[in-house]
């Protein structure tokens, strides 16, 4: 009987000595009931974290137990488990779960409006924290009587046996007089202020809960605050393309307008940064000190006479309250922290979903059936508008789009943050987990895994290189090295992924339209067809169909008049051999004539052979060009805003490469041939890689978005997506 750790998306065995990434693990218990972190697991389950980010699995006969570790720092923080865990919520909730109802779902931070407002407990902070510091700077104390040997210049009240006690110690005298002793040092009775007591551990210690509550507020409330800079930054300024630009804007128009919400978070942000620095400026205060670090006082409040009358003690007691209703200090049990994670990863998927589906729609693809009513989740496919694409969930969590059968391309939704490792050594042990927990996924290098953003623009302790790779479509070899997935960050907290996950998308669907160009005839060209068509193109003996020709162009091309003609003149044939087979059967052809007859007859059959001969090859030709016709997109129409090129002007090509020209946007796209390795790269270039000297990582989703295929070197030439070397 034993436990076996397997990649969530695949069979494979994985390995518990490496501290482990959330989401990438399962336990497969193998029939046999198992206790992760306490709580009882049946069946096959994700390997979660208690509160302290470890795990144990226990036996149910006690017998044997396995522990391990999670690597921390790619745990989710609090305001990733609570957005996540909240669109997750959103999409489960929506009733029926159909495209269109996923369609509305938005997969930026819920209620952003409403978390970059001050919230009551921060409020009554700011009310109470005047009372507060009154209190740490001039706090109650007991009066405390000791009695202690002290030189006769500081003596001011003197117990009664100090006399006694000074006749005993001779060593405290002075000198003796003639009647007497002049003492040195004599017993008294010394005053001092007691503050170790309730009322003031209640308020250091509030101290202490109030900065547990304002710090993630800040960091929340600066992450909320740097978005709509963001989003404020694109909807003024031109740099980067404007269309991502608007895009964006329009999305995140359904959350919070920009203007007002930055200011508001910024005004939040101030008032947040304010109150710890007060706070921490009473951790400093004599009272704090004098107060022991491991003194504290149990949540609910004991009311004591100075709580409920002094008029300063009376707000910290208010405080106090306010504070313990908000929050609960409680240690989580184990059912629920587990509860907690195993939610998350179930809402990430689902967010990734979100994300995907949102991506396509942007890109004009959407469900076959707007109304069907099928729920669209674990398991589910659904059929896509274009042609022959479909979408599925498998229960793993895994999102794949393929077109006739085959796989385009795979999303793997990891809730783990990759882009927290401090060290390029740290972030290589985890992605070569990623790599075996990936292993046997998908098919070909068009797999990316969508992992949980929480660092904007990258870690500033990993190298450039690093950084880079954990943002890629997966088609820079420079990158790569040798690893067969991409990686993208994703979070509700960055305003860009539905861009990023857009891009990708692209580059498997757009990459691959691109490429069947120019289309091979598998047919000879009709001797008979007296012009060849602009669209089509002869090598050697190949014939090409280059584009799409446009309406015009299509009816100015004879082939159906040439069918037409190739069609009647086999019936003629036919006809005029059937008249001539029926002369023969009569048999009243008179004798002399029956030789003519037969030569006749043999004629026609000839004829008929060679007309036959001739419409076949019409009529294959034909068919050909009409299925590559249809089963190509046609790629004339530009990428990036959809209008059809000129293809009179927009248009070149030779043997090597092809290009358009859209006539509106100036974009360009089209296909060239890497001379080194003899790969078809394709290229979209929308006019505004050209000023970019920024090429930090995520470059290119911070400025083209989607719009783009193979990466811009930035001189008018690409990176081969085989083997690195520019195009
Ligand atoms: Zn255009
Ligand atoms: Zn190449």
């Amino acid at each position: 009987m034993s436990t076996l750790l397997r990649s969530h998306f695949a069979d494979t065995l994985m390995d518990p000595e490496h501290p482990v990434l959330l989401g990438l693990v399962d336990i497969d218990g193998g029939g046999s009931k198992v206790f992760l972190n306490g709580v009882s697991v049946a069946k096959r389950e994700y390997l979660l974290p208690d509160s302290r980010g470890s795990w144990a699995i226990l036996y149910e006969d006690g017998c044997q137990r396995l522990t391990g570790a999670f690597a921390p720092q790619a745990l989710p923080v609090g305001t990733d488990l609570e957005t996540v865990t909240a669109i997750g919520g959103l999409v489960s909730d929506s009733p029926k779960r159909t495209w269109q109802e996923l369609e509305e779902i938005s997969p930026a931070v819920p209620d952003l409006g409403s978390r970059i407002k001050l919230t009551a407990l921060e409020r009554a902070i700011q009310h109470a924290l005047p009372y507060l510091e009154e209190a740490c700077a001039r706090p109650k104390a007991y009066l405390k009587f000791e009695t202690m040997r002290v030189y006769v210049s500081q003596a001011r009240r003197m117990p009664a046996r100090a006399a006694s006690y000074l006749a005993a110690h001779t060593e405290d005298w002075e000198r003796p007089t003639l009647l007497s002793v002049q003492p040195k040092r004599v017993l008294a009775e010394v005053r001092e202020d007691e503050f170790d007591i309730y009322e003031n551990r209640l308020a250091v210690r509030l101290v202490d809960h109030l900065l547990r509550v304002v710090g993630p507020r800040i960091a929340e409330v600066s992450r909320a605050q740097r978005i709509l800079a963001e989003l404020l930054d694109y909807s003024g300024s031109t740099r980067g393309s404007h269309w991502r630009a608007k895009r964006i804007c329009s999305l995140w128009a359904e959350t919070v307008t920009a203007e007002q919400g930055e200011k508001r978070a910024r005004n939040t942000l101030d008032q947040l940064i304010a109150i710890r620095q007060r706070l921490l400026a009473l951790k400093d205060s004599a009272l704090y000190r004098s107060i022991p670090l491991r003194a504290d006082v149990s949540d609910s409040l004991k009311m004591t006479n100075i709580l409920a009358t002094d008029p300063v003690y009376r707000h910290v007691a208010i405080l106090w309250l306010e504070w313990s209703r908000n929050t609960a200090r409680r240690q989580k049990p184990p059912a629920q922290v587990f509860g907690e994670y195993r939610g998350f990863c179930d809402a990430f998927k689902r967010y990734c979903l979100l994300l995907v589906v949102r991506a396509l729609s942007q890109l004009g693809i959407s469900a076959q059936m707007p109304e069907e009513r099928r729920a669209f989740g674990a398991g589910a496919r659904v059929r896509l508008s274009k042609a022959d694409l479909t979408l599925s969930v498998t229960a793993s969590g895994l999102i794949e789009l393929s077109a006739k059968g085959q796989i385009m391309i795979s999303f793997l939704p990891l809730p783990a943050a990759l882009n927290r490792a401090r060290t390029d050594e740290e972030l290589e042990l985890w992605l070569s987990q990623v790599s075996a927990g990936v292993h046997g996924v998908g098919v070909g290098p068009d797999r990316v895994v969508l992992y949980l953003s929480s660092l904007v623009g990258g870690s500033r302790t990993l190298s450039l290189a690093a950084n880079r790779y954990l943002q890629t479509v997966g088609n820079e070899p420079s990158l790569l090295s040798g690893r067969k997935f991409g990686l993208m960050p994703v979070s509700p907290w960055e305003i860009d992924c539905v861009e990023r996950v857009a891009r990708c998308l692209r580059w498997a669907l757009t990459a691959a339209e691109l490429r069947s160009f120019p289309a091979s005839v598998r047919a000879a060209l009709p001797a008979s067809l007296t012009t060849m068509p602009p669209w089509l193109f002869r090598v050697g003996n190949e014939l090409r169909v280059l584009r799409h020709p446009r309406p015009h162009e299509r009816r100015g091309f004879d082939i159906d008049a040439v069918w037409e003609t190739a069609k009647r003149t086999l019936a003629t044939a036919e006809d005029e051999e059937r008249r001539l087979n029926g002369v023969e059967r009569r048999g009243r052809t008179p004798h002399h004539e029956r030789k003519a007859l037969a030569q006749d007859a043999a004629r026609s059959r000839a004829d008929v052979r060679t007309a036959r001969t001739a419409f076949y090859q019409v009529d294959t030709f034909k068919r050909e060009i009409e299925r590559i016709l249809a089963d190509h997109s046609d790629v004339s129409n530009c990428p990036a805003c959809g209008s059809a090129a000129d293809t009179a002007n927009g248009y070149k090509h030779d043997a090597k490469f092809y290009e358009f020209t859209c006539g509106d946007c100036k974009a360009q796209w089209g296909v060239r041939t890497c001379r080194c390795c003899g790969m078809r790269v394709p290229f979209l270039e929308i006019g505004s890689t050209i000023a970019i000297h920024d090429r930090g990582p995520g470059w290119i989703d911070r400025y083209v978005g989607r719009d783009v295929l193979a990466i811009p070197l930035g001189d008018g030439r690409y990176e081969c997506s085989a083997c690195g070397k520019a195009v």
